[in-house]
């Protein structure tokens, strides 16, 4: 079978995973790390690098890196959003010719969705060097409160990255279904996901290998970075007075300050103090006779707590809401879980422990439940096994704007998807040429509180009393949360359906051209990849040698039937390497090197 990944495209990591013998597995990179952190850069010299590389790079030349660029993945561009931006990542933003997000990183210009597929186009490469084949059907999960635009915004840098997305899931759901699947949990779940940069909170209700989203809320712009960002804030505080202002200003300093922030974070989880010691403070731009200042410091778990206040509230807000939305009590959740990083950080399991009354469930790695889900769920899809079955639901409300500014809900919030929804309105007049009928998502009642989406516009309507011109409209929510609107006028039988504008979509010739490039970027870094796998491979032999000679020893001092089977396992499996490296076939190399490993880090 065709191998198939499961992404989990984070906002500051990222991970791959795949199911291997009925079980869900994390797929390294290529540096054997088992999350690549969601960074793209570009050296002086135009090298584009990633991961960890770009991290290291952003050190240095934060104006060459990109990070947290999923923060505005299919977003519209405002200037208050660009204002927001400035106190949160290194690279100014700018508005496409579709109103798009495009980021200004080491002199380019680049759409948002380009840098989110030149990551995913690495996780692939990642993904080919483990399996030595191409691959590229993947279940790709996003957070539960993205809309409509942001997540075509992912699929469109999925379809740049010479991706085949098998269907988009939302993280939460991915890691109940991962949970689920692997504990046979039955009951009501509720997942908790604090990550990077956002944060989701689900209730599902999973019976029989059916997991049904039941509510779903959030808040898209809270995460870690905003606990570091508050750690950053004191520790400029901090800064001798005559540096301050150049600090504040100086790109360089603010990201150290940011990694020393995130660190001390870090830190803080399993210890009661952080020291934190930053060098070279100051304006790294002007030029001779630089002065820097040095910061040393230390930060209390108890300080930090209380520093996060704010954030944690938010938090509980959030989880309240959910809560009275779905008419529950936090007592009747059966099992809670705990996603993404900054579940971590002992304050927010406190703060979910006491809220829920009680303790989250173990044996759940915040980091990799959720590619370890979309692998699962990859795997069923190609399958079609039907095993475990996914209900999800709309996470926003979509409605019709209507007279007096008000909007009428077709369908509402935490419906289950696909969903259909039809309904007739009149024309706002009599002898009206022309109907618009423009399309709202958003919770409120009136129009200029919620997010314009597009209109239809029906066009030679005839003439006549408006209650003898009905026009139908009907919405289809496709299982994966996306919109499709359909408007017909009744009398005549003239159909239109709309063209999404809240989607900030490239030029159709753009995505192309973009898809090309990293075409040929990737046929580069797969031959390099398949050079370096064919060097490390008689190393990967002499191995596996050495670990056959090492379990012949043992059997003949300890003779049994399973130090036999052991040295009859490792010695199949090089006579298989040998085979393998002659008829250079990459992918047996490559499983071959990856059992081999399962069998030398089980001895
Ligand atoms: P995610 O987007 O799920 O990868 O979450 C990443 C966030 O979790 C970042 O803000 C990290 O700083 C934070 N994080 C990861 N590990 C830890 C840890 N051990 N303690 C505190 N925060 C962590």
């Amino acid at each position: 079978m065709e191998p198939v990944i499961g992404i989990d495209l984070g906002t500051t990591y990222s991970a791959v995973a795949t199911v291997e013998n009925g079980k869900s597995i994390i797929v390294p990179n290529r540096s054997g790390q088992r999350l690549t952190p969601s960074i793209v850069g570009f050296t002086a010299t135009g090298e584009r690098v990633a991961g960890e590389r770009a991290r290291m790079l952003g050190d240095d030349a934060p104006d060459r890196i990109a990070p947290a660029t999923k923060r505005y993945i299919g977003r519209r561009w405002t200037a208050e959003l660009a204002l927001a931006a400035k106190h949160v990542v290194p690279y100014p933003l700018m508005a496409g010719p579709s109103g798009e997000v495009r980021i200004k990183v080491a002199g380019r210009t680049l759409p948002i969705t380009q840098i989110s597929a030149m990551l995913l186009g690495e996780l692939k490469l990642d993904a080919e060097a483990f399996f030595g084949r191409p691959v590229s059907k993947c279940v790709i999960t996003v957070p539960a409160n993205f809309d409509d635009g942001q997540r075509f915004a992912t699929r469109e840098s999925a379809r740049i990255a010479g991706l085949d997305v098998l269907r988009i899931i939302n993280e939460p759901t991915s890691a109940a279904v991962s949970y689920g699947l692997t504990t046979q949990f039955q009951g009501r779940a509720l997942v908790f996901d604090l990550g990077g940069g956002t944060f989701d909170v689900s209730i599902l209700e999973v019976e029989k290998g059916v997991f049904e989203v039941k509510a779903t809320g959030g808040d898209p712009s809270l995460g870690g970075e905003d606990f570091d960002n508050r750690i950053v804030q004191w520790l400029t505080a901090q800064v001798p007075d005559p540096y301050r202002e150049a600090v504040l200003k100086d790109r360089i300093s603010m990201n150290r300050l940011k990694h020393a922030a995130e660190r001390a974070k870090r830190t803080l989880t399993d210890k009661n103090e952080a020291f934190i010691s930053v060098a070279e403070l100051g304006d790294h731009s002007s030029e001779g006779g630089k002065r820097f200042a040095q910061l040393d410091t230390a930060l209390t778990r108890d300080f930090f707590e209380t520093l996060s206040e704010p954030l944690t509230k938010r938090c509980l807000e959030v989880c309240q809401k959910v809560m009275s939305d779905a008419k529950l009590s936090p007592k009747s959740i059966d099992a809670l879980l705990l996603v993404g990083g900054m579940t971590r950080v002992p304050l927010i399991r406190k703060l979910v422990t006491d809220f829920f009354g009680k303790a989250p469930v173990g044996g759940v790695n915040p980091d990799e439940v959720v590619a370890q889900g979309a692998a699962i769920h990859a795997h069923e899809l190609l399958e079609k096994q039907g095993s475990a079955l996914l209900i999800d639901v709309a996470t926003h409300s979509l409605s019709v704007g209507v007279l007096g500014g008000t909007v009428r809900k077709l369908i509402s919030k935490n419906t289950s998807v696909p969903a259909q929804a039809k309904e007739t309105f009149l024309p706002g007049r009599s002898n009206q040429q022309s109907a618009r009928i423009p399309i709202f998502q958003g919770e409120a009642d009136y129009t200029d509180e919620c997010t314009k989406l597009g209109e239809v516009v029906l066009q030679d309507l005839k003439a006549g009393q408006r209650a003898d011109l009905p026009i139908e409209v009907s919405f289809e929510l496709s299982a994966e949360g996306t919109l499709a609107v359909r408007a017909v006028d009744t009398t005549t039988g003239i159909a239109e359906s709309i063209r999404i504008e809240a989607r900030t979509t490239l030029a159709p010739t753009e995505v192309e051209k973009l898809r090309a490039e990293q075409g040929v970027y990737a046929a580069k870094e797969g031959l390099k990849d398949k050079a370096a796998a064919n060097d490390a491979f008689p190393r990967v032999l002499a191995k596996a040698e050495r670990l056959v000679q090492l379990l012949e020893k043992s059997a003949q001092e300890n003779p049994s039937a399973q130090a036999e089977a052991a040295v009859g396992q490792v010695r199949s499996l090089l006579a298989q390497g040998q085979a393998a490296e002659k008829a250079k076939d990459a992918a047996m190399m490559a499983e071959v090197t990856r059992l081999l490993e399962r069998v030398i880090s089980k001895n």
